[in-house]
């Protein structure tokens, strides 16, 4: 089949991979620049992830620029201290199958483009801005900025949070602002080591705020991602010498070690945080869509790229021996009901994390913290294996509905 991704993010980039092995004709229209770099830094990849890039042949490509954390901690933001921790290495990997890591955004796009072209050819169109879709006798056709237009049998709009092919297809809802904006950036290790910040991914809790710490590019640069609340949705903020002064000022209830982290940030970028109520449909016709198109998510579970890599997976099979658009449809259908009762539980899940990373401290709160940490300490199966639904799940095996 042609079929048309609208969006060249990792999850546009990831359907591309996938279909186009599966013999599909593929073509990807992503609205930056060829050479635009990806803001945000890092981001944290589980085995429910990391298990679907290896079966992709990605494993070594993905491990030459990752970093793999010891664990999961939860410290005190205020003295540094962990409050409980969750063993990943090589006990994660034994239990899944696949390890946890961490690698730079731009690296992990980089490696799935390269990916895409080497499977079939230069197919993703940089600097293509899609402005809608339309759909004459099942076929569908995008439109794109130059006033030219694309038209295949299937689309597939993987173009992120303010979606224009979910807009076309569902109307003009907005993505709901969650109250949170993250300060993101990375800091060079070797300025950072006086720091000690140590090789797990460590959330620092303080009331109403949390800081995210941890190693991407193979442990040479330190992610930080800073989160706190606000009332109205702000504009994204660059470096700037005001920016930097905000940030100060937020810093301000952490340790000083992580305050002088975020000082060391090369170019942080303040990022109002949306995430959306569950979509009750993903798809129509012969349009669909995947990744933070249809499930945006708050980050605080680290899961919106791994869920827009088991989407893709998931699209791929369901696609696979479909022919008319009867048929494409009917796919597209069984992909969202493979997928929405999953992603929305992620989706409430990862606002319930920023609930408890926020709370404020009071004496039950204290002691609810001190059990899960003697918990994780004394039976550290017993607390990885509340994650079992999330990591262990396998998108390439996972039962379809009929
Ligand atoms: C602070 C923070 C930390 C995070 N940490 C993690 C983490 O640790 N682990 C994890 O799994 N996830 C994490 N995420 C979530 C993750 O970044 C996203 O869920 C993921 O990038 C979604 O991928 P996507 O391809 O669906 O969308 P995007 O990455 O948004 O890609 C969409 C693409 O479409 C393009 N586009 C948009 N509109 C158009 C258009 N009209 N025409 C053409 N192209 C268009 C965009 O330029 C972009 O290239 C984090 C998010 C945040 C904010």
């Amino acid at each position: 089949m042609d079929i048309l991704i609208a969006g060249g993010g990792i999850g546009g980039l990831a359907a591309a991979l996938t279909l186009s092995r599966n013999g599909h004709r593929v073509r990807v229209f992503d609205d930056r620049a060829p050479d635009a770099a990806d803001v945000g830094a890092g981001i944290q990849l589980s085995p429910n992830a990391t298990r679907v890039l290896a079966s992709w042949g990605l494993g070594e490509a993905v491990d030459a620029q990752a970093f793999y954390p010891q664990r999961i901690s939860l410290r005190d933001g205020r003295t540094r201290r962990r409050l409980m921790s969750l063993t990943l290495g090589e006990k994660l990997r034994a239990r899944h199958g696949f390890p946890y890591l961490h690698i730079h955004r731009g690296d992990m796009r980089r490696i799935l483009l390269e990916a895409v072209i080497a499977a079939c050819g230069d197919v993703v169109s940089a600097g293509t801005r899609v402005t809608g879709l339309s759909q004459v006798e099942g076929r569908p056709r995008l439109h794109l900025a130059d006033g030219m237009h694309a038209e295949g049998d299937v689309v597939i709009g993987a173009d992120g949070l303010r979606s224009a092919i979910r807009h076309v297809l569902f109307g003009a809802d907005r993505p709901r602002f969650t109250g949170y904006v993250a300060w993101r950036g990375l800091a060079d290790a070797a300025r950072a080591r006086h720091l000690n910040i140590e090789p797990e991914a460590a959330s620092f809790m303080a009331p109403g705020a949390h800081a995210v710490t941890y190693f991407v590019r193979g442990g040479h640069a330190v992610n930080f991602v800073g989160v706190f609340e606000r009332t109205d949705p702000p504009e994204e903020i660059w470096e700037n010498e005001g920016a930097r002064a905000m940030l100060a000022r937020d810093m301000a209830p952490f340790h000083e070690d992580l305050r002088e982290l975020s000082s060391l940030i090369e170019r942080p970028l303040l990022w109002p945080l949306f995430d959306r109520m569950a979509l009750p449909r993903w798809s129509a016709g012969c349009a669909t869509l995947l990744g933070d198109a249809c499930h945006p998510m708050l980050p605080f579970l680290a899961q919106g790229a791994c869920m827009a890599i088991e989407d893709a997976a998931v699209l791929a099979r369901c696609l696979e021996n479909v022919s008319g658009a009867n048929a494409i449809s009917g796919a597209l259908q069984r992909y969202e009901q493979a997928r929405k009762a999953r992603t929305a539980r992620v989706q409430a899940e990862a606002r319930a994390q920023g609930k408890f990373f926020h709370a404020k401290a009071t004496p039950m709160r204290g002691l609810t913290r001190t059990i899960m940490g003697l918990g994780s300490g004394l039976a550290p199966n017993l607390a990885l294996s509340r994650y079992d639904w999330l990591w262990g799940h396998d998108a390439l095996t996972a039962a379809l509905p009929a």
